[in-house]
């Protein structure tokens, strides 16, 4: 498990918002080459490691690399940042919450003075990067700027809480399956870090066109129902198993491809959990609207505090998805 915490750690300490993804791209690619594979990156950033195998059928395999974040809209005459979301962020966390620019100035964000029953809209709130005026705050950063939530990474017991553990929990997944998996496959498999999955799943869009592959399965994270008054009643918890999607605002999962992963997992006894998700989307949505129509599916990683500077996860969740992955792929789809 050390391995996975240590991965863990070095992807979710990258910031990385939707729309660039350099940086956490380049330390993936980095990861990903050292099985030797086939590996590019297409036009949109998406980075694909294949193994060929021209008499399989072709299974794209999406995790998404890109995280929430910050852009800098306007700057006040006292050197105070105002900003719009990347993504969806939930303005209760935002108050006293750091945040990290590309360039790596710091910042933490405040908020006007909201009178009651007023709405506190994200344009109430600020960044103050420690700037006394606007000329100052523009030496540092400039209108378009962007930042993440401040990478602080703990580890709980077989738990983590970190930032953008959505969906670097599923990157780190997608990796360990990669360095798991027999060099030899019955289909070919195409592992894309996808692109902009938080603004609109659009990587995945453009990727799954490109490889037009007869299988999708994305790997995300979802929420939980185990907290002690949950926003919606949800059977998923922590620690209890990857989640086999069956339906999110973005897919219902094709029924051949569900039911594989369930057959899958039973034979294992490897022990997962049937995820519906009410609100919320993943890569899928794309992938199984690509060109004539992809059966699509998605393995999900339980996590709580989506969308927050400390997000949870439970190693043994991702470590059951790394076998369940490794073993579905050995077999001819
Ligand atoms: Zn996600």
């Amino acid at each position: 498990m050390k391995e996975l915490f240590d991965l863990l750690e070095n992807l979710t300490n990258i910031s990385s918002p939707a729309g660039y993804e350099e940086k956490i791209r380049s330390f993936i690619r980095q990861e990903a080459e050292a099985f030797g594979e086939e590996l590019f990156v297409d036009a949109l950033g998406n980075l694909v490691v294949a193994k060929r195998n021209p008499a399989g059928k072709k299974i794209l395999l999406a995790a998404h690399m890109d995280e929430i974040g910050l852009m800098v809209t306007f700057v006040e005459e006292n050197g105070f940042l105002r900003f719009s979301e990347i993504g969806g962020i939930n303005k209760e966390i935002l108050l006293g919450t750091r945040v990290i620019f590309s360039d790596g100035t710091a910042g933490i964000i405040g908020r006007d003075k909201i009178r009651e029953k007023e709405d506190a809209g994200f344009s109430r709130y600020y960044i103050d990067i420690g700037a006394t005026s606007r000329d100052e705050a523009l030496k540092r950063v400039k209108i378009g700027q962007t930042a993440t939530f401040y990478p602080v990474f703990h580890r709980m017991g077989s738990r983590v809480t970190a930032k953008s553990l959505d969906n670097r929990a599923g990157c780190a997944l997608l990796l360990q399956v990669l360095k798991n998996v027999p060099s030899s496959l019955p289909n070919e498999v195409y592992f894309v870090f996808t692109t902009q999955e938080e603004v609109g799943l659009r990587g995945a869009r453009t990727v799954s066109y490109e490889l037009n592959p007869d299988y999708g399965l994305a790997v995300d994270v979802t929420r939980t129902g185990d907290t002690p008054e949950p926003e919606f009643k949800m059977d998923m918890f922590l620690g209890k198993g990857p989640a086999i999607k069956i339906k999110d605002s973005s897919v219902i999962c094709h029924p051949t491809v569900v039911q594989r992963m369930v057959q899958t997992a039973e034979r294992m006894h490897n022990p997962y959990q049937l995820e519906v998700l009410e609100r919320g989307g993943t890569d899928a949505g794309s992938i199984h609207l690509a060109r004539g129509g992809v059966p699509s599916g998605a393995l999900s990683i339980p996590c709580r505090y989506l969308h927050t500077p400390g997000e949870m996860v439970d190693l043994a969740d991702v470590e059951g998805g790394i076998s369940l992955l490794v073993e579905l792929l050995k077999e001819k789809w």
